[in-house]
């Protein structure tokens, strides 16, 4: 059983009172309410539209008038999305959070408040500076602050440190994510709604998250230095493209449906064609892939680019679709966009799948091959 450090909200558990009531257990254990106070400093609200944070037995958001709510969650856990000892604590943080971010960027929505919940084995849950959790905190907030969005409360447990049948067992380090978004009322773009003859769009480039986890679990240790979030790393600290969701959003020019990039090109696009009951046609040359998978091609580090660009997964770009008279930018809040094929009408019989057109004028059916990372072997 899981021994509660903070009930729901983060705010002080009820046998772990406020230091105001004296001689109380809050003393015999004084690390707890560190935690809950370092949490509290490190989440302290940069407001949008959160009208009471942690501290309550619920948080209150304020929708404005004419929004509607998204809501999307996310389990980042140790071993099967991380590793300690391949990924920084601030890169864990961080990504945990742009998962939830790509995702409210790909329905064209504002983020508008982030909910944790942890369970955590005790040697990381020390509340002073410098520990593995205040690290992951200041990875996540930073990524938070990018965007504007607080962290408005969660909950905590201690890792077992024994199975069900009551023997030991390694405790490991689990966060589940929630994400609040808001929508104009009727506006989400929705990956049901291509339509035949849609140009497929996708941001940025793709390839590189895969082809950087290849480079880390080749040599870990040269990666544990890099502890701030910068474009040259794709898979420690991902982008995710909310500035151009909001954009795709707000302009006048219609997106029909959008999906991110987290599982793969082969396997997002496939979901969006069976969503819309439609087929789509993929340009080999005109996808833009990342230099580090040119480098991991060069390195053979991975069979080619290409598969990297098409299954490596957790690239965390928009792919969407606009019909074709609709005027693209090439760059939206900085990001390159770049048309890459188009939706089409099921031939008779055809399930919702993905046509490859190679430059010698080859074509292949794509099936979804986007992987999860740390099951390949
Ligand atoms: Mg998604």
């Amino acid at each position: 059983m899981t021994k509660p450090l903070i009930t729901k909200n983060l705010r002080s558990s009820p046998n772990v009172p406020k230091p105001a009531s004296g001689r109380s257990k809050a003393l015999e254990n004084p690390s707890e309410l560190d935690l809950i106070r370092t949490i509290r400093q490190k989440a302290a609200s940069r407001d949008s539209g959160v009208r009471l944070g942690i501290g309550d037995d619920c948080a209150i958001l304020r929708p404005r008038a004419g929004e509607e709510m998204v809501v999307t969650t996310d389990f980042s856990l140790e071993g099967v999305h991380f590793r300690r000892d391949w990924h920084s604590p601030e890169s864990v943080g961080h990504r945990c959070l742009a998962r939830g971010l790509s995702d409210l960027a790909a329905m064209g929505a504002r983020p508008v408040a982030a909910f944790l919940s942890m369970s955590l084995p005790t040697k990381l849950a020390g509340a002073n500076e410098g520990s593995w959790l205040a690290r992951f905190l200041d990875g996540m907030m930073r990524l938070a602050d990018t965007h504007s969005i607080p962290l408005a409360g969660g909950d905590t447990a201690q890792s077992p440190r024994m199975d069900g049948a009551g023997n030991p067992h390694t405790p490991s380090a689990a966060f589940d994510i929630v994400l609040i978004g808001a929508v104009k009322q009727g506006h989400a773009f929705l990956r049901s709604g291509a339509r035949a003859g849609d140009v497929i769009y996708v941001t940025g480039s793709l390839g590189g998250s895969a082809a950087e986890l290849l480079q880390l679990s080749k040599k870990p240790r040269s990666f544990s230095r890099f502890r701030n979030a910068d474009e040259n790393h794709p898979h420690l600290y991902p982008s995710p493209r909310v500035a151009v969701g909001l954009k795709l959003a707000a302009s006048k020019h219609r997106v029909h449906s959008a999906i991110d990039l987290s599982d793969g090109l082969s396997t997002d696009l496939t979901h969006l064609c069976e969503e819309s009951g439609l087929a789509a046609e993929i340009d080999a040359s005109a996808l833009p892939i990342h230099s580090l998978a040119d480098l991991a091609e060069a390195q053979k580090l991975a069979p080619s680019a290409l598969q990297l660009a098409l299954n490596g997964g957790e690239d965390y770009e928009l792919l969407f679709t606009a019909p074709k008279w609709t005027p693209i930018p090439r760059r939206i809040a900085g990001v390159g966009i770049h048309p890459i094929g188009q939706m089409t009408a099921l031939r008779r019989g055809e399930r919702p799948q993905i046509h490859l057109h190679q430059p010698d004028g080859h074509s292949d059916t794509i099936a979804p091959a986007g992987w999860e990372h740390f099951r390949r072997k």
